[in-house]
């Protein structure tokens, strides 16, 4: 990987990189044709980090479609598919850790998992080289941990936030999604409902009225923060941890222009 991507370099061809962990929708086909738009070399990643899953969640049930995932890059135009077989060494003992956008958000039921992140992250950086690197706006807190981290470790790479693709109903696209029975299916569209009317109300307001609002659902809130400008939360729905986040009225907000 690193070799082609020094002939491209080479050949003064510039690269667009989309990180995945695989069982891709239309979200992540989103993020490739963004980066189709911006470079002249897409490549896609495919692989379930393990570092960045905790001990008690999902790593091993976590969805794995590779076969269908090869066919939707290549209709897609992506030029290479890099999905490693695994990327750490038995004896492992370096991380990249991000110390304040980590905390706070997902990081404080997920101790350990941006620093999962970055650190693959970062590896996969120095494996696909790329000049820029595409990520969801859905994943809101990773965005601002990686923005952060190419910044203070000098990574030559430019950071496009793409907007969340949603379902017709308003739910967010997610790879987690296909772990909700019908049943709960039916309430996940209240998820992005309550999200949007709290954030009307402004950046003083939004988070406890999404609190309320979410819990008068029936939903386990995990959390409801404003931060860098966006309504961001995580709520529990049977088996699975959804996360969304929208733009506050009133409030900056540097990312992704969508609802
Ligand atoms: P994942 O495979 O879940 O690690 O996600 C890979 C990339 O796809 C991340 O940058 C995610 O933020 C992005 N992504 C996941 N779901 C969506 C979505 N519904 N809309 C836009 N981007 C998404």
């Amino acid at each position: 990987m690193q070799s082609f991507a020094r002939g491209c370099k080479r050949r003064g061809l510039r690269i667009a990189f989309v990180p995945t962990m695989g069982a891709l929708h239309a979200g992540h086909l989103s993020l490739i044709r963004r980066a189709r738009s911006a470079a002249d070399v897409v490549v896609v990643s495919i692989y379930v980090n393990p570092t960045q899953f905790g001990p008690r969640e999902d790593l091993a049930a976590y969805p794995r479609t590779f076969r269908r995932d090869a066919t939707a890059c290549r209709r897609l135009g992506a030029d290479v598919l890099f999905a490693p077989a695994g990327l750490y060494a038995a004896d492992h003992s370096t991380w990249v850790e991000e110390t304040q956008q980590s905390r706070g958000r997902c990081g404080t039921s997920r101790p350990t998992h941006f620093r999962g992140v970055t650190t693959v992250v970062a590896k996969l950086f120095n494996i696909v080289l790329p000049d820029v690197a595409v990520f969801g706006q859905k994943d809101a807190q990773q965005c601002d941990v990686i923005a952060r981290m190419i910044r203070d470790l000098h990574f030559p790479v430019r950071l496009i936030i793409s907007p969340t693709t949603r379902e017709p109903d308003g739910l967010a696209m997610s790879s987690r999604n296909r772990y909700i029975t019908p049943a709960e299916r039916a309430r996940a569209p209240h998820f992005h409902r309550a999200l949007a009317a709290a954030a009307k109300l402004g950046p003083s307001r939004a988070a406890t009225e999404a609190r309320r609002l979410l819990k008068r659902q029936g939903f386990r809130v995990d959390y409801a923060e404003v931060a860098n400008g966006r309504l961001c939360a995580a709520i529990f729905l049977g088996k699975a941890r959804l996360i969304d986040n929208v733009p506050v009225k009133g409030a900056r907000s540097k990312s992704a222009d969508d609802g």
